[in-house]
């Protein structure tokens, strides 16, 4: 965002994006509204409809007259169920140190809301955030918001776009205060074993004692594998008191809007996120936090219809996709996304924004260039749509591909 010396807008905001996609969408808006079929394929949430008992719960409390102010870190009800789901996931930490209560939760507008209350709770101006890149593209912002200072790890494609020890030993300073990890990942849909976190749990338990994790679970449900998912803290339970878990119900639970998401954080900086989140947006919207009690009580088979479709729908863009001989498709492991290499297809000067613009224009198809997300050399399309619109759009960036 400029910030000329005339400006009254805050420094705090030199230097923070706006979001990349808006100037595509624009566009994409135009061509529609000029009658043209263009194929939306930048989807960042589930085509699904949220679970029917997190709608009666809803209706309920609003004939109840549920309007009043809830606490600060949510309801009481709310904060015990995700301490309970994520006890679930974290066995060993539970084993070793005991559960997670109510009282480590703190819900928030949202993932993107609960990862803001970690920086600004932890970071001091000049303080290094470690990223591994691609990323989702609002950390870098939000460190930058916090006055932090991101640093990037870029990671290997041939390496399945996961970040190794010996990458994180070498971005490790005096200053480092977070690593960020997000597993399955937004783009790139790659998913951490236990095994590849149990190292980097072990290297930051021996070497690296003042370096903080949060590890982002939003996409925890949506895998592709037949393996289970594996929460950060359990391959390292030894950082229980210096790791935060993020998670919500945006992606798993399809409920993007309802705006629930949370942290479980070790008491003294549960403590902080509370006083923060106490004195700028308080508890969240009283209405959702009784959908998401319900939608946290469901059993896991109540999501298998949604999963399974993300699971079809990504048999079907790789099947389509692979058809572009000179398109790099990196088959996603968890999330609804397909990442595209579009390196053989960029004029001289070109980036994936420019080449996103064309494919909007010629091929009628709309992905989100790779440039925010720390990738400028790849696209990202989502797979949250249904089969037939899928099916089109990767036909018509087959032929844009293979013209
Ligand atoms: N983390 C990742 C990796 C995401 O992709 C998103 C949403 O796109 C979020 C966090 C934020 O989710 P929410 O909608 O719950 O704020």
């Amino acid at each position: 965002m400029a910030n000329g010396n005339k400006s009254a807008i805050a420094k705090r905001l030199d230097g923070v994006s706006e979001s990349a996609t808006l100037k595509l969408n624009a566009l994409v808006q135009a061509m529609r509204a000029r009658g043209e079929d263009v194929i939306n394929l930048t989807a960042g949430e589930p085509d699904f409809a949220p679970p029917e008992a997190a709608k009666a719960a809803i209706r309920k409390a609003l004939d109840e007259n549920r309007n009043k102010y809830t606490p600060v870190g949510g309801l009481p009800e709310l904060r015990e169920r995700v301490a309970k789901k994520t006890n679930a996931q974290q066995p060993e930490v539970v084993s070793r140190f005991g559960e997670w209560k109510g009282s480590d939760v703190v819900v928030s507008n949202g993932g993107k809301q609960a990862i803001y209350n970690v920086m600004m709770s932890l970071l001091n101006p000049g303080d290094e955030v470690i990223i591994p890149a691609p990323y989702w593209l609002s950390y870098p912002e939000m460190v930058k918001l916090a006055e932090g200072v991101p640093v990037f790890i870029q990671s290997r494609e041939d390496r399945k776009f996961k970040i190794g020890v010996d990458e994180l030993r070498a971005a490790v300073t005096p200053k480092t205060k977070i690593l960020i990890l997000n597993s399955p990942s937004n783009p790139t849909g790659s998913t951490y074993t236990k095994g590849e976190f149990e190292a980097i749990g072990a290297y930051l338990v021996k070497e690296a004692p003042h370096v903080w994790v949060i590890s982002d679970e939003i996409y925890d449900r949506i895998l592709f594998q037949d393996g289970k998912f594996h929460s950060f803290l359990d391959a390292a339970p030894e950082l229980r008191n210096r790791a935060v878990t993020v998670n919500g119900l945006s992606k798993s639970a399809a409920m993007t809007g309802w705006r629930i998401g949370w942290t479980v954080a070790p008491p003294e900086l549960t403590s902080a996120i509370l006083t923060l989140q106490g004195q700028s947006t308080s508890g969240i919207n009283s209405l959702a936090q009784y959908a998401g009690v319900a939608a946290l009580d469901l059993p896991e088979d109540s999501f298998t219809e949604m999963v399974s479709a993300f699971k079809r729908r990504r048999r079907i863009a790789l099947e389509i996709l692979a058809k572009a001989a000179k398109l790099k498709v990196f088959p996603p492991e968890g999330a609804f996304y397909v990442f595209l290499g579009i390196e053989a297809f960029l004029k001289e000067g070109e980036d994936a924004m420019q080449l996103s613009e064309t494919l909007i224009r010629e091929a009628k198809v709309a992905v989100v260039p790779g440039g925010p997300f720390g990738a400028p050399l790849w696209v990202r399309m989502s797979i949250a749509m249904d089969d037939e619109t899928l099916k089109k759009g990767c036909e018509r960036l087959v032929s844009f591909f293979t013209r």
